[in-house]
């Protein structure tokens, strides 16, 4: 399924939900968390509903580069040049709430905590 209309982060993509975009292109869409847990806080997701990591296949390699080479320059240009914390919660044990893979990038000055 590439668009899952039940999906909260769909409908982000969508335009259904407002957002705070940091980023867009045709493939990805970065936005600010809106419980954030540091001082920086944002997720770049694709906007191909993929679930979690659990359902990520070889189709989907580049995908996943261009979200982790986005990174750094996204972080850098949020304000978090000291240094940032990447994250991807995966299933129930892993934390993960919203079934539609996304990574974490959290930074800014400490103290800060990730659960
Ligand atoms: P966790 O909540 O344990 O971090 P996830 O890794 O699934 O679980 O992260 C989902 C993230 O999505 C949370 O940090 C949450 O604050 C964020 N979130 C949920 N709804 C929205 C929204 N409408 N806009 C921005 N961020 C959202």
């Amino acid at each position: 399924m590439s668009h899952d209309p039940h999906c909260i982060f769909c409908k982000i993509v969508a335009g259904q939900i407002p957002s705070k975009k940091v980023y867009e292109d045709e493939e990805l869409l970065a936005f600010h968390d809106i419980r954030p847990h540091a001082p920086i806080h944002f997720l770049i997701i694709p906007k191909l509903h993929v679930p979690s990591l659990w359902e990520v296949g070889p189709e989907h390699q580049a995908l996943l580069g261009r979200m982790l080479t986005l990174a750094p320059r996204l972080a850098q240009e949020q304000g978090a040049g000291n240094g940032f914390k990447t994250l991807i919660n995966t299933g129930a044990d892993g934390g993960q709430e919203v079934y539609h893979l996304h990574v974490h990038i959290l930074g800014g000055p400490r103290p800060w905590r990730t659960g």
